[in-house]
């Protein structure tokens, strides 16, 4: 697999006002054709740091991609710096100019005569041409290696690159198919989930495989490249259903999908209806599950009642429970489930009570206590969590461990 480098130029981009978007944009487009990235840099407009980047980045990998600084000003180092790394000269283009002074009198304007430092390009490069801006690309192959050099802006540099750069490329990488796919499984623990399905991976050496923690899910990377795309495909759905029977119900997310929309396809597949009552999540849940186009065709109504009040007006919960119990209890989860489900006249109905923080926990019911309640027509059931985080990641918890706890319950209705 070929290895490629991106080095973004511009002082703009070191600033906390800037973001360097053009080498996540270089880097889809590379791994798309089996290249992968292994560096990203940032170098303000300083001609010996660039220098010095540029020189080790051709040390150490087969491509390495430049974006910035070919602009006509001082600043604009890129063209001068690149051609010293490489140890060759800048050649002059006169038609380069001619175009340039054309370009100018378009907008009914003359060329400053600062640019004619565009006009200048790398002894041997390839020209790439630019028609929305005035400076041109570079492409050099030396020494087995690729060096580009782009302009900054995205809507230079990105019909630049697809034109000019990604079929050359492609053609050095040969014909290779890249596969991705994402697994997501929910409660469990990054590590857990590791140690489980480790010596699956480990036994697929061309699969590549990352694990990662998202705000509430795990997630499975899965990377594969064949000789074909039935190839690349095959090696992937191996290892995913390898991971998913040994993971069970935990995994819940085959394909990258949300949770809601899992939940949106277990409900369109059951033909049945989905009411949620929300106190600590604030109409979360009903957000994210109206996030999910066609969602009308199962979800029917959300009610947010925050205070105890609330509870027992729109929902019906009983005034002894709360006083009883508690807002934040198994009890209340339950009755706001039954409740809600009743009044919207629906198969499913989910339910959360909890304590987001900062301030309301106690020894008893510390900050993070969180009670899911669900209800169909069978019975009512609840569970407790005590989720961690500040109050952000708590609500955002409760909403996922709400829609968790409902797909669960999903899986066990008989279709
Ligand atoms: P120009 O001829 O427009 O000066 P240039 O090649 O010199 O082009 P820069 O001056 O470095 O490019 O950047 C021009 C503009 O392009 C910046 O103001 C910025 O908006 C955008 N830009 C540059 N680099 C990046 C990057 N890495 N990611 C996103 N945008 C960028
Ligand atoms: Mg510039």
């Amino acid at each position: 697999m070929l290895s490629a480098e991106i080095i973004a130029v511009g002082s703009e981009l070191l600033t906390p006002e800037k973001t360097d978007t053009n080498s996540l944009w270089l880097t889809g487009k590379l791994n798309e054709i089996g290249v992968e990235v292994k560096l990203k840099t940032i170098v303000g407009d300083d001609e010996a740091r660039l220098e010095e980047t540029i020189k080790d980045a051709l040390k150490r990998s087969d491509i390495v991609i430049s974006t910035g600084g070919l602009g006509p000003t001082e600043d604009d180092v890129t063209r001068q710096v690149s051609a010293r790394a490489v140890g060759r000269s800048l050649v002059f283009h006169e038609h380069l100019v001619d175009e340039l002074r054309a370009r100018f009198r378009r907008w009914g304007r003359e060329m400053p005569e600062i640019n004619k430092r565009q006009a200048y390009v790398i002894e041997g490069a390839e020209i790439l041409p630019n028609p929305n801006g005035s400076a041109v690309g570079m492409l050099l192959e030396a020494a087995d290696k690729f060096l580009v050099v782009l302009p900054g802006p995205p809507r230079e540099l990105k019909p630049m690159f697809e034109r000019y750069v990604l079929p050359k490329l492609k053609a050095k990488a040969g014909e290779i198919f890249v596969k991705r796919r994402v697994l997501k499984v929910s409660g469990m623990g990054e590590s857990a989930v590791d140690e489980a399905i480790a010596p699956i991976y480990k036994s697929f050496g061309s699969v590549q495989t990352s694990i990662l923690f998202n705000k509430s899910e795990v997630e499975v990377h899965l990377f594969a490249q064949g000789d074909s795309d039935a190839d690349a495909g095959a090696m992937l759905d191996d290892v995913a259903g390898k991971i998913a029977e040994k993971l069970g119900t935990a995994v819940f997310a085959l394909n990258g999908e949300s949770m809601e929309e899992i939940i949106g396809k277990m409900l369109t597949d059951l033909g049945q209806t989905l009411s949620v009552a929300e106190s600590c999540t604030g109409g979360l849940i009903g957000m994210r599950l109206t996030d999910v186009p066609g969602s009308s065709a199962y979800f029917t109504e959300g009610a947010v009642t925050y205070s105890n009040e609330a509870k027992m007006r729109s929902l019906g919960v009983p005034k002894e429970i709360i006083e009883e119990h508690g807002a934040v209890s198994a009890e209340t989860s339950e009755a706001m489930a039954s409740g809600m489900r009743r009044l919207a006249a629906t198969d499913h109905a989910v339910s959360v009570t909890g304590i987001a923080g900062p301030d309301g926990g106690s020894d008893e019911k510390p900050v993070g206590t969180v009670f899911i309640g669900y209800a169909d027509k069978h019975s009512t059931r609840s569970m407790k969590m005590t989720l961690p985080g500040d109050r952000y990641l708590i609500r955002w918890r409760s909403s996922q461990a709400a829609l968790d706890y409902l797909r669960r319950q999903l899986l066990k209705t008989p279709q």
